[in-house]
């Protein structure tokens, strides 16, 4: 506004008289107005906060007196203080008549100096008081009003907040620095089963409702103030158990340093944790049987050798237990019954081991028993019987009863330095090696079927580079009829010449091809081979035509989808007649899909091929089926052959094969006789063929050629007679 000193306004239409005013009001320091008239006068008043007026009453125009009823008759003007100044002396009228208009007092002219500064300077003090004081109030009013606002966004922002807090699906409490709960947002109950009051009147309450193997570690996480999030179980107010995730932020207060306690926000988490575990759960273990997978089994593995290195004196088992007749199973009853099947020994082996032990599905039909803490050898023994024997009691499948058994390997770990698959790999060998010795047993592992093992490994490896660096070759052994001793064909077998190990028989690789596959390149390759050395000697040798030539087809190629279409082109592509050709196939190998074999044989003699039924006796085989195969041979197994002389049953059960070969309409090829004795015998049991050393070993193709060539027979002494056509 102005200077900042304070305003006073002099009215009077002498210049003179303003001037004597300015003059002796000056030590004042004020801020001196000045006015010649009532309406300039009235002018100033309205625009300025004059402390007082000091005001003429004999004016020109508007007089004193009017100027006064003015100001008193507006708001703005009218608490202005006046002092009327007049020349009449102390008239009474005129006093009065200024008091009723609101004149403060009375100045007489002439004014004396001290009398208007005693006056004016009381008026001063009071203009600074009331500014002071309006200052004041205004402050106050600006304060109040400031609170008014605040105060209204605090409530609102309370009112946000509380509905966040109170509508947040997660359960919110503020906990103060005493650990008493301030807040509690109502989703607690939602979560808990518990109202908020709870929670709040007791800080001990959560605790409660936590589940005991979690109770330490909630304490931990609300103890340690770097704690973050956790996640935890409780039980809710209906006893069910519900995960939930907590996250800790604190508080900060407004001064630098303070905390006002801690937020916790905790979410059900139950449903995401049940989905992971149950994920889990899927990852470690078979769907099928609810048994541990491969996975959880390395790992439990794993640890027990672990525990055991770290010198505890236990030791541990594993049982590798494989069904011995699944695949018939499989094949006859479905695979829908294969399944239950299988979950019926899940069962019953698990019913067999104690609690500390772990059963796993290994693979199809292959389960694993992993046995912990073992006191001796003998209690892994004693579970590898119990399940064995298990296993034999015969199965009720949908009505069907199964009647099947167990093939186990054992292996025991007592220092913890192997690894969990190398002990895997040993109990797989034990395991092989029952198999081998005629199944449903249980066989414990050595160093020994180890080192077996190993040298099946480097054969397979070794078996591998052969097809390619060409180290077979193909010796045929002849078959010779029993009546006239002439010749009936060869059986083709396969000879390997290894680079170190020389002639490795085809009973050490056969096998190894087999499991591994490799069974279908060479067998492929046999067939190729020896239809194209049949044609070559047939159109050699014109009286070669009625010879037959052997060649065998191992279990897994004939399995073979494509086989009727690999045995044709090879037959095609050399020019043989098919009717030269025949096929050896074992019991086992038809018999493990009948209904196929049936088919395939079928198509395969409709174009001419023949077949002989191999080492016949050793396996198993349904006389149901045997007649509808379309065969032409029987080849009694040459163990047979050799215990013949020993006793009258064996003599009896060639007799009856031979019969039961020709009730079905085929011929009897007897393998392995090395005697003439054994060649009479069975000459006179109506055995129309024989092959064994007794004629000759299997020998090189010039050498069969030579025979051929020559349509020699085969003499009492074995040897080949020449001439006698
Ligand atoms: P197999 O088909 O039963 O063949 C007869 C086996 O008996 C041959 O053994 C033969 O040498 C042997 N043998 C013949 N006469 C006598 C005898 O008087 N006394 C004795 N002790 N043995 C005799 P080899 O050649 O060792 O073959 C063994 C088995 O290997 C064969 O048994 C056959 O199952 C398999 N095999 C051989 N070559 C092939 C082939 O090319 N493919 C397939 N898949 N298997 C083959
Ligand atoms: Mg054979
Ligand atoms: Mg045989």
């Amino acid at each position: 506004m102005g200077s900042g000193k304070t305003p006073i306004l002099a009215v009077d239409d002498e210049r003179m008289n303003l001037r004597l005013l300015q003059g002796m009001l000056k030590p004042f320091g004020l801020e001196f107005l000045s006015a010649q008239s009532g309406l300039e006068a009235l002018s100033i008043a309205k625009s300025r906060d004059l402390a007082l007026i000091l005001l003429d009453v004999m004016m020109p125009g508007m007089d004193g007196f009017q100027v006064a009823e003015a100001l008193r008759g507006d708001p703005v003007t009218r608490h202005i203080p006046i002092i009327f100044v007049t020349a009449i002396n102390k008239e009474q009228k005129h006093v009065f008549r200024g008091y009723e208009l609101g004149a403060v007092d009375y100045l007489f002219k002439p004014v004396e100096a001290e009398v208007l500064c005693g006056k004016v300077r009381v008026f001063v003090e009071l203009h600074r008081q009331r500014q002071a004081l309006e200052e004041a109030s205004r402050q106050l009013l600006r304060s109040v009003e400031e609170l008014r606002v605040s105060k209204a966004a605090l409530e609102e922002s309370e009112l946000r907040y509380r509905t966040v807090a109170d509508y947040n699906h997660d359960w919110e409490s503020w906990i103060g620095p005493d650990g008493r709960a301030l807040y509690v947002s109502p989703s607690c109950e939602r979560i808990s089963g518990y109202p908020p009051g709870v929670f709040q009147e007791d800080p001990e309450f959560l605790h409660t409702i936590v589940t005991p193997d979690d109770r330490d570690t909630i304490r931990r996480f609300l103890g340690d103030s770097r704690a973050e999030t956790l996640d935890f179980r409780i039980r809710n107010r209906d006893g069910e158990q519900r995960w939930l995730n907590v996250v800790r932020r604190e508080i900060p207060g407004r001064e630098n340093g303070g905390s006002l306690g801690w937020r916790l926000s905790m979410r059900d988490i139950t449903a995401r944790k049940e989905a992971e575990l149950q994920l889990r759960h899927l990852a470690l273990h078979d769907p099928l049987t609810g048994l541990a997978n491969r996975t959880l089994l390395l790992d439990r593995t794993s640890l027990a050798l672990e525990r055991l290195k770290r010198g505890r004196k236990n030791m541990a088992g594993l049982v590798f237990l494989d069904l011995d007749r699944f695949k018939v199973v499989n094949d006859s009853l479905g695979h829908a019954r294969g399944d239950l099947l299988l979950v019926e020994v899940a069962r019953r082996i698990q019913a067999c081991v104690r609690g500390v032990d772990l059963v796993a599905r290994f693979g199809g039909d292959e389960f694993i028993l992993l046995l912990e803490e073992l006191e001796s050898p003998r209690e892994a023994i004693h579970v590898a019987k119990r399940v064995r024997d298990a296993m034999r009691k015969p199965f009720v499948i949908d009505g069907h009863e199964i009647t099947t058994s167990a093939s186990l390997g054992l292996v025991l770990a007592v220092d913890g330095d192997v690894g969990a698959e190398e002990l895997i790999r040993h109990a797989n060998i034990a395991m092989y090696k029952a198999k081998e010795s005629g199944k449903n047993r249980f066989h414990v592992f050595n160093e020994r079927m180890l080192e077996q093992a190993v040298a099946a490994l480097r054969l397979e490896n070794d078996l591998r580079r052969a097809i390619r660096r060409g180290e077979f070759h193909l010796a045929f052994q002849p078959i010779v009829s029993l009546g006239d001793g002439r010749l009936g064909g060869f059986e083709t077998l396969l000879r390997w010449n290894h680079p170190r190990r020389g002639a490795v028989s085809p009973a050490d690789f056969i096998p190894v091809a087999e499991e591994t596959g490799m069974i279908i390149e060479l067998g492929q390759w046999v067939l190729d081979q020896a239809c194209g050395v049949m044609r070559r000697w047939q159109q050699a040798n014109s009286h070669a035509g009625n010879l037959s030539l052997a060649v065998n087809v191992s279990a897994r190629q004939f399995a073979k989808s494509g086989l009727a279409d690999d045995v044709l082109r090879a037959v095609g592509v050399s020019g043989l007649a098919p009717e030269s050709l025949k096929l050896e196939i074992t019991e086992t190998a038809i018999m493990d899909n009948p209904r196929n074999s049936v088919q395939k044989l079928h198509r395969l003699r409709q174009d001419g091929i023949r077949f002989s039924i191999d080492d016949f006796g050793t396996g198993y085989s349904s006389l149901g089926y045997l007649q509808k195969f379309p065969l032409d041979d029987l080849k009694i197994d040459l163990s047979f052959v050799r215990v013949m002389e020993s006793s009258a049953e064996n003599l009896e059960i060639v007799r009856t094969i031979i019969g039961l070969a020709h009730n079905l309409g085929l011929s009897v090829v007897a393998e392995g006789i090395e005697s003439a004795a054994q060649r009479n015998i069975l000459a006179e049991l109506g055995c129309e063929y024989g092959q064994g050393y007794l004629f000759s070993r299997a020998v090189p193709e010039a050498e069969a050629e030579a025979w051929v060539r020559s349509g020699e027979r085969f003499s009492e002494a074995g040897r080949p007679r020449t001439g006698n056509a």
